[in-house]
């Protein structure tokens, strides 16, 4: 079986776990550790920033994995796909944090920060920040210091780059209003990757539920069946492990079953990965909800759980090794309702 039906297989039997690394994580060590770990697990996808050496660490992390001497839930048969993100200006996904002069050192914003980016010099690592925005939700009014900036790549110079490092699949995040541009964008995306998946990530931030539609019509028209729509509920929202959090995650998923894909058969067979605020209940709160899904990606929470035991385990401390791999693999074997 070639890798895209293969990967097509894990979408229609709804067993397919991705690994968000982070669009905008470019910490190529924490990028192979975390492949390495997931990969013996048994993820079957990494998402990963559109940078070639960053890719490179990812494959790197899986090759380890397959080589190491006790390979866990690692197999060949199930290699991971790496995905690679690429986003358009405004969406949550590229965005890098940096602090204005009205910052007053209160100090607040660096405990908040998921990825340590914010030293105690306020000046952030923007190779460490992944742009959630919990830097600006904790600035006081009157300081209002945190900004960001667009991490522009230029597509068509950057996507070859990524399929020669190794991706398989690209993914375009694309929860902005501005349809023509999005899709001109998404174009790119489609021709750099012409035997391969496509996805498109949109959320509801600045889209109605019927916009929200008419844009998936939009990019299946583009992709055909190489279209795979990751419905984000809160982008980056995962950090407690309640069904709460992962509410808006399924919920955004729902309304893609109800408005699309169960009333138009042409979207029947359409995949939906659910995101954005995903944690160990996301698969569970969906099947109670009969909201149907063809995989989960977990990103903050999922690099939450193995974060104290990450380098040591890579270093092939056997301790360590045995609480990741068997932290990612609950999470794993939870959402997808698999036998542990
Ligand atoms: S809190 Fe989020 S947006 Fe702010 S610096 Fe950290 S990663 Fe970046
Ligand atoms: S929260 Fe805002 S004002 Fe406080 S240190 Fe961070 S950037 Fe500066």
């Amino acid at each position: 079986m070639d890798r895209f039906a293969a990967y097509n297989g894990l979408l229609a039997t709804s067993k397919y776990f991705k690994l968000v690394c982070g669009a905008g994580n470019e910490d190529c060590e924490e990028v192979r550790k975390l492949a390495f770990v997931y990969t013996l697990a048994g993820c079957n996808g990494f998402d990963v920033s559109a940078n070639p050496n960053v890719v490179s660490s990812c494959k790197g992390g899986i090759e380890k994995a397959l080589d190491f001497k006790k390979r866990y839930y690692a197999s060949e048969k199930s290699k991971p796909f790496i995905t690679v993100s690429v986003g358009m200006p405004g969406d949550h996904h590229v965005r890098k944090a940096y602090i204005l002069d009205s910052c007053v050192k209160c100090n607040l914003c660096i405990p908040v920060c998921p990825t340590d980016a914010i030293p105690n010099s306020l000046i952030i690592n923007e190779k460490l920040c992944i742009g959630c925005g919990n830097c600006e939700a904790v600035c006081p009014p009157a300081a209002n210091a945190i900004r960001y900036r667009h991490n522009a790549k230029e597509l068509s110079r950057i996507l070859p780059e990524c399929v020669i490092a190794g991706a398989e699949s690209f993914e375009l995040h694309a929860g902005v209003p501005d349809d023509s541009t999005t899709l001109d964008e998404w174009k790119v995306v489609c021709e750099n990757m012409p035997n391969g998946m496509v996805s498109m990530c949109l959320d509801r931030y600045h889209m109605t539920n019927v916009h929200l539609i008419d844009r998936i019509r939009m990019a299946k028209n583009i992709a055909g069946d190489r279209l795979i729509i990751q419905a984000d509920g809160i982008p980056m929202s995962g950090g407690t492990d309640d069904f709460n959090t992962t509410l808006q995650a399924v919920s955004i998923a729902d309304i893609v079953n109800k408005e699309l894909i169960k009333k138009d058969l042409r979207f029947r067979k359409l995949p939906i990965l659910i995101s954005g605020g995903t944690n160990t209940h996301t698969g569970e709160l969906a099947r109670q909800c009969g909201v149907s899904f063809s995989g989960i990606t977990i990103g903050t929470h999922a690099r939450k759980i193995v974060s104290n035991d990450l380098t040591a385990a890579f270093e092939g401390d056997e301790v360590a090794l045995n609480n990741a791999v068997g932290a990612a693999r609950e999470l794993i074997v939870k959402n997808l309702g698999l036998q542990s």
